[in-house]
């Protein structure tokens, strides 16, 4: 039987989670005025909980009570502190998550097995001198997408105040290839539409993402755009069940008929080949006369430089490299010419490449070559991961501050910044290798796992003398990497829980307040809180007092007073009043490059480096799992409950002499994952995939050298029958 995404399952799974977290709980956790705490679609803030910006209700979604599911835990008890690291290390991924939450400060001294708890004022104490005694360009700072504009912002000013710009966040390995394209072609970092514009959409191109497992409330309006005639075309190399068929959980309908067809076409190019698919249909396009003349004319250049590009290249050539056929590629760009209304939307698979940037500056192309930018109902989405990744960026976690926000920070503030450059994150990990950082604060993530090249992951954390970690929940991070140094974690509020409102930015550049206020650990402390105490302990005599950032408001106005497009935030507690981020939405082709005009590109796909290794693995997440973390084994829509797996095509089963559900060993240059169960699946044939994190051991640190994002979707793999 066909496997359909969302569906009765998936409201019988939300309803047996918030039966386990408490009926009264979630519902009070789920309704009240906070953006939910999962992907970066967004939902809740002001307008209720549930509730998204077009005030359609309800919109809740198993991720986002999945989310919910390790907050509202109890503490973990303090005899647990008694094991040792090896004990801990010895538990799951899950089994780690679901020890309970953090509720106590807990510190382990140099070459220690184990943690131990300790005091807040101890621990503030510690943390600051943990710096103190460091000189500050030994050291890094780092945030997940999870933590709030204020945390985010207190953070890297203590970083710059401190003496460095090495900031960075978790989207040096996600979507910063997504930020680089578009500013290099359209002038700015971020989704060019808002959620309304999908409604009015006849067209959306659906690439390398997986919304219905990773960003589930999206599939609703897809199923909308299919039922009022528009078309869906994605492109991935694996056949997600959940992007063929879907029963939308809020859709009595769609659940009635057991699911509503997702895609109108589902192309399955070869993993990384990418560009050669998106030129061939550039291709096709010029050569049907099919692009927007007057569009190009007024509102681009370069247009003659891809022209002549695509002029040297051959179709079949194309279509040979990246694997897919004539007619397919006739009946996309046929949909894509018939269309008066397109949406580009993409995920991980188009930055998780050495040629990410190209990738998504590709697909630009493609837009702008029939002018799908700079009008209502059509444009470019990248789909981002965490609830508040683009907020992070947006405030100021980066290693390079854009220049007006840089000069207005200290002439506003009154202080004096540091210029050398900052360090992203995987150059951070790399001065941490080599041994030349003292110090390091991560807020949130889980950096050991998340990061490629696990065994050198790990290695460089430990090089660390001082870590300080700010979590709600112990991970891999907390107990690995954490042998030879000091490691001090620190338990905080989670989002619904901040004493003070807090603000969050959705992937569509719209900007939500939560008010928090939900009393269950009184011990855990907010992160804003947290950083404001360190920032006074470790720099007293700075020109700023960190004390008064302990006030949420006092942050949004410094905020709203140095970041372009913020201004909204100074007063939003008091007015209530959520808003778009100004200058990033494009309704009207005004681009901002310095000439007004949107920029084609023309590069070559990318050739693949010649290996001894025969397959190309991607990484991927399951149903069960949200980034690093994991929920529940059970890869639900995929037919999988073992996340040891290797997902392969059947005719390289056949040729391997093994059958579904034997056991193979994968080997990279980096790494082997042995004994992994095989799965037969629907992708090309040489391509394989297996689950991120676990697959951490195979990735290299190979990175595209435009964004610095380790290509988590393109390595070079061997594969055998289990030794
Ligand atoms: S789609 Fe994303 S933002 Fe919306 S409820 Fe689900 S997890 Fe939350």
């Amino acid at each position: 039987m066909a496997v359909v995404g969302g569906g009765t399952k998936k409201i019988l799974y939300t309803l047996k989670t918030a039966a386990q977290i408490g009926l009264l709980d979630s519902a009070r956790a789920l309704g009240a005025k906070n953006t939910c705490k999962a992907c970066g679609l967004g939902m809740g803030g002001q307008r209720g909980g549930m509730t998204n910006e077009l005030d359609e209700f309800p919109s809740v979604c198993n991720k986002s009570i999945q989310a919910q599911s390790t907050d509202i835990q109890r503490p973990i008890p303090e005899a647990i502190f008694q094991h040792s690291l090896e004990d801990f290390r010895d538990l799951t991924a899950h089994e780690l998550e679901h020890l309970g939450r953090l509720g106590q400060p807990i510190y382990k001294a140099a070459g220690d097995d184990r943690y131990r708890t300790v005091g807040w004022d101890w621990a503030l104490d510690r943390a600051a001198h943990g710096f103190a005694k460091c000189a500050p360009e030994r050291s890094f700072f780092y945030s997940s997408g999870r933590s709030s504009n204020e945390a985010g912002f207190v953070l890297q000013l203590l970083a710059r105040l401190y003496g460095t710009n090495n900031v960075s966040n978790c989207s040096y390995y996600c979507h910063q290839a997504t930020s680089e394209a578009l500013a290099n072609t359209i002038g700015t970092g971020t989704s060019t539409i808002e959620l309304e514009d999908i409604s009015g959409c006849d067209l959306f191109f659906l690439v390398g993402a997986n919304p219905a497992s990773n960003h589930p409330r999206l599939l609703h309006k897809l199923i909308e755009l299919r039922r009022r005639g528009g078309k869906v075309v994605v492109i991935n190399p694996l056949k997600e069940p959940g992007l063929v068929r879907f029963a939308a959980p809020k859709m009595a309908s769609s659940l009635i008929k057991g699911g509503d067809e997702v895609a109108s076409l589902y192309l399955q190019p070869f993993a990384g080949a990418d560009i050669a698919l998106f030129s061939a249909i550039a291709k096709v396009l010029v050569e049907r006369n099919a692009v927007d003349e007057t569009f190009i004319s007024a509102h681009t250049r370069d247009f003659g430089l891809l022209q002549q590009h695509l002029a040297g290249l051959q179709t079949s050539e194309l279509l040979a490299e990246c694997g897919v056929s004539h007619a397919q590629l006739h009946e996309v760009v046929t949909a894509y010419t018939d269309s008066k209304a397109t949406i580009f939307a993409w995920g991980m698979g188009m930055t998780h490449h050495c040629h990410g940037v190209n990738n998504i500056e590709w697909l630009c192309n493609l837009a702008l070559l029939r002018g799908m930018v700079g009008r209502r109902n059509a444009g470019l989405l990248p789909l981002r991961g965490h609830s508040n990744v683009q907020g992070i960026g947006t405030i100021g976690v980066k290693p390079v501050l854009p220049e007006q926000v840089f000069s207005r920070i200290e002439e506003r503030l009154g202080v004096t910044l540091p210029r050398e450059e900052g360090k992203h994150t995987m150059a951070s990990l790399e001065q941490a290798h080599a041994g030349d950082v003292d110090a390091a604060l991560m807020m949130g993530g889980n950096l050991y796992e998340a990061t490629p090249d696990s065994d050198w992951a790990a290695q460089a954390l430990d090089n660390i003398d001082f870590k300080l970690y700010m979590t709600t929940t112990l991970n891999r991070s907390h107990v690995t990497g954490v042998a030879a140094g000091e490691s001090l974690v620190l338990p905080v509020c989670a989002r619904d829980e901040e004493p003070e409102p807090t603000t969050q930015e959705s992937m569509f550049n719209y900007v939500r307040l939560s008010d928090g206020g939900i009393n269950r650990i009184a011990s855990v402390r907010s992160e804003v809180a947290i950083l404001a105490d360190i920032g006074a302990r470790l720099l007293p005599d700075a020109a700023i007092d960190f004390s008064e950032f302990k006030q949420h408001r006092k942050v949004r106005q410094a905020i709203a007073a140095v970041v372009p497009g913020m201004e909204a935030l100074a007063d939003i507690d008091v007015a209530r009043q959520e808003f778009y981020v100004g200058n990033r939405l494009l309704h009207t082709p005004r681009f901002q490059m310095a000439d007004g005009r949107a920029r084609f590109v023309a590069h070559k796909g990318q050739a693949t480096p010649a290996s001894a290794h025969l397959f190309t693995l991607l990484s991927i997440r399951s149903e069960g799992q949200f980034n690093s973390i994991i929920y529940e084994e059970e890869d639900s829509y995929r037919g999988i409950s073992d996340r040891w797996s290797v997902l392969m095509n059947v005719a390289d089963l056949l040729e391997l002499g093994v059958a579904e559900g034997d056991l193979v060993d994968v080997q990279s240059d980096n790494g082997i994952m042995k004994g992994l169960r095989a799965k037969c699946f629907d992708l090309p044939p040489r391509c394989i995939a297996a689950y991120y994190p676990e697959a951490n051991c195979l990735t290299t640190r190979a990175l595209d050298p435009r964004s610095h994002t380790p290509q988590f979707k393109s390595v070079p793999v061997s594969v055998s029958a289990a030794r």
